[in-house]
């Protein structure tokens, strides 16, 4: 896709500008698909199903495209402002960025989110005959026709908690990493007045978190005799959830455009509030 392409996308008033900075990019589950430019990019560019496809070449090339699109974007951007890019002024932008990385890893709350995305994978691995178990009971529940026993909706829930969880277990400790690194560059650039990005980050690290100790309340329910091991994955997320809020406390009131907005959808006599209605 070439510059004018994604000049004339991002001009389309049907999009919602930056909605897709404050998201979680679980697209299958988002309301806003339609009024996404990065979703419509996506579609775009992997419309073909081999491009979609990891192990097919097709795909490789899509992404190595969509690569030098934005690397031609950027040189350009740099010329039209006068910045060289190989000046030495980047190589300490560059070491400022490695510090501020480590600073960012060394932060309670990311400490506290990695730590949190490897016990996930301790529990499943250690779960594995659980799930053949549970699938084996609620199909003879099934079979049994039990009255007031919904084994479907028992295992929907149990996939959807599953989901939830692998959904934004690494993903709290990404939205952390950008939200820290952000307020570094934040504080030294002196920017009151504008709503930070580095809040928007920390809410998305809340939601996250949020969602992920609802998730595995469910799969408490589901697996009562992991009761202890989920209650200490619990007491974890529960503290990361509050280290944040403290860290970030601002975080909160950030409003995500679409998100936590009242949006005019494009299509006339539509008004949805969809404030905190994602997902
Ligand atoms: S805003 Fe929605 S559609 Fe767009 S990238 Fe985020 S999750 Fe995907």
């Amino acid at each position: 896709m070439d510059r004018e392409r994604l000049k004339k996308l991002a001009g389309n008033p049907k999009f919602i500008p930056g909605v897709y900075n404050y998201c979680d990019r679980w697209c299958e589950r988002c309301p806003f698909t339609s009024r996404c430019m990065n979703f419509a990019l996506g579609e775009e560019q992997f419309s073909d199903p081999e491009a979609r496809d990891i192990d097919n070449e097709l795909f490789w090339q899509k992404l190595a495209e969509t690569f030098q699109t934005n690397l031609d974007m950027l040189k350009k951007t740099a010329e039209e402002q006068g910045i060289d890019l190989d000046s030495f002024e980047i190589e300490t932008a560059m070491e400022e960025e490695r510090l501020n990385e480590e600073t960012a890893k060394n932060h309670e709350c990311s400490r506290a989110a990695k730590v949190y995305g490897e016990m996930v994978d301790i529990w499943f691995d250690s779960a594995k005959g659980l799930f053949e178990k549970k699938a084996d009971k609620l199909r003879l529940k099934a079979e049994l026709e039990v009255p007031n026993v919904n084994p479907v909706g028992e295992a929907a829930n149990l996939k959807d908690a599953v989901e939830i969880i692998r959904w934004y277990q690494h993903q709290i400790y990404v939205k952390l990493m950008r939200t820290i690194r952000g307020e570094l560059i934040e504080k030294s650039e002196i920017l009151d007045e504008f709503p930070k990005d580095s809040d928007g980050s920390a809410k998305i690290a809340l939601i996250a978190t949020e969602r992920s100790i609802a998730a595995w309340r469910e799969m408490r329910d589901q697996f009562p005799e992991q009761g202890d091991d989920i209650l200490d994955l619990l007491v974890h997320l529960d503290r990361l959830r509050r280290r944040i809020e403290k860290s970030f406390p601002a975080a909160r009131a950030f409003v995500r455009p679409g998100f936590d907005e009242i949006v005019q959808h494009s299509e006339p006599m539509h008004t949805v509030d969809v404030r905190n209605s994602c997902h």
